[in-house]
């Protein structure tokens, strides 16, 4: 019997979803496909450095599993520039990181989800204590 997929662990979410070469009429543009988590693994290892053993843990798979989802992110930016196709982001089997703050003045621990935008658009860094609304 085959295992259900194992969600991958996500930080962020790009609010950019889609990128398409400049120029080209858009029923000629061929598109490639990344997944959520391709982009994540892209971020972690291309744009913060970190180690693949880092970015495997930060997104709990396997190190193999990361290298594989790493490598097919890689191969797909890599068509799209090469040949000209869009990028879209899209899809892929995820679950979305929480981040817990501590309220400085009531002490309320509190989820948040980094790369999502508080009510009034403001980053997470800045969101206000739901219970005194301390920020
Ligand atoms: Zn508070």
């Amino acid at each position: 019997m085959a295992r259900p997929p194992k969600e991958r662990r996500v930080e962020y979410i790009p609010e950019i979803k889609y990128f398409k070469p400049a120029g080209i009429p858009m029923r000629d543009i061929e598109e490639v496909n990344l997944t959520i988590e391709e982009v994540e693994a892209i971020r972690l290892k291309d744009r913060e450095g970190l180690t693949q053993e880092e970015c495997a843990q930060r997104m709990n798979v396997s190190r193999p599993t990361f290298q594989r989802v790493l490598t097919g992110a890689r191969e797909k930016i890599a068509e799209a520039l090469i040949k000209g196709k869009a990028i879209r982001f899209r899809g892929g089997d995820y679950k979305l990181a929480e981040h817990y703050l501590h309220c400085s003045r009531c002490g309320r621990k509190f989820a948040v989800v980094q790369g999502r935008r508080g009510r009034h658009g403001r980053p997470f860094r800045e969101i206000i204590c739901p219970d005194c609304a301390n920020q």
